[in-house]
């Protein structure tokens, strides 16, 4: 509420658009996940996102990736900013993509391709689908102590969990995801199951012939920064494989899983340029010619105000999560 107040004063007074002025020759470049309409899942509303893109098109020059990084630093035009998109659900195609054609926007989509090709759910969607399943109780596991699944909490568990299940290695997380469903009584699907599909190659071929630009994110969406060399070149080389196998072309950018400080490092990035010509992180690092394998990005908030802040450029505030806080 008290959010809502400030912004309306600042949007009233006129700061807002002084403090785009301000910062006009500073690309933008923004991050959605999933577009749905579901409570139990992170993500923006179908009608939310359309009110965001309405937004900032009145107000900014929404280029695609490719032009606003042929443009970075000499050439860089004012007001420019460009959409991504991570992972790759199967909501883009149904939901995010018709509206970015009703209303002309370029964007480009990073896949996860082992999740592409249904050979791995994305950790957290296991982990959300496993929770969620689970009957109420109190339960303990290794690493976690005991905790309680009531009708109300499961995503503040989901979030305990989580938050555990990032200091594991890939390895390790794995098994204790599987340890956990057992010990929770859920059976595993081999495949991402519905809300969690993935988008098939063939839809996004069909995107890619309308204009849907796409990158990597990796084949298993691992913390890259964890992985010895030969792992890491998987990750790399493989993605961008199986993109150019199905789609056919070599995608020029990869966008890092996770995406925080920490889940990237110079030796990630030495490597990841001998595959792309930009990488992407998760939080509003400097978009920059000198930055090109680093390049900042601001999530696109689920809640209005803080949405019309951020992409007016108050920054100040944001935290490496991307969160204004
Ligand atoms: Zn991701």
């Amino acid at each position: 509420m008290l959010k809502e107040t400030i912004t309306n004063l600042l949007e009233v007074s006129g700061s807002l658009t002084i403090a785009r002025y301000i910062t006009r020759k500073k690309p933008r470049i923004l991050m959605y996940h999933r577009v749905i309409e579901n409570t139990q899942l992170p993500g923006i509303s179908p009608g939310l996102f359309e009110a965001q893109l309405r937004y900032i098109k009145k107000r900014f020059d929404i280029v695609s990736l490719n032009e606003l990084l042929n443009n970075i630093d000499e050439k860089q035009k004012p007001y420019q900013l460009a959409i991504t998109f991570d992972d790759g659900h199967r909501d883009f195609y149904t939901n995010a993509w018709p509206t970015l054609r009703k209303l002309d926007i370029p964007a480009t989509i990073f896949v996860t391709t082992g999740f592409i090709d249904k050979k791995n759910w994305l950790w957290p969607d296991l982990l959300r689908s496993i929770v969620l399943a689970a009957k109420p109780d109190t339960y303990s596991h290794d690493g976690i102590g005991s905790f309680e699944i009531t009708q109300s909490n499961p995503l503040i568990i989901w979030n305990h969990v989580a938050d555990h299940c990032l200091t594991l290695s890939h390895e390790k997380r794995e098994q204790f995801i599987i340890s956990l469903a057992k010990k929770l009584g859920v059976p595993i699907s081999s495949e991402p199951q519905d809300p969690y599909s993935p988008i098939s190659w063939a839809e996004l071929r069909e995107m890619h012939a309308q204009g849907l630009d796409i990158g990597s994110h990796s084949v298993t969406h691992p913390i890259l920064s964890d992985l010895d060399n030969e792992e890491l070149l998987y990750e790399l080389s493989y993605s961008r494989q199986r993109i150019r196998e199905e789609i056919g072309i070599d995608p020029r950018g990869i966008c890092y899983p996770n995406g925080m400080a920490k889940d990237t490092s110079p030796n990630v990035e030495n490597h990841a340029q001998q595959f792309y010509q930009y990488g992407l992180v998760a939080y509003p690092a400097t978009v920059s010619a000198n930055h090109i394998m680093h390049l900042g990005r601001f999530a696109a908030s689920s809640n209005m105000h803080r949405f019309k802040l951020l992409i007016n450029g108050f920054s100040t505030h944001i935290n490496q999560t991307g969160e204004y806080q």
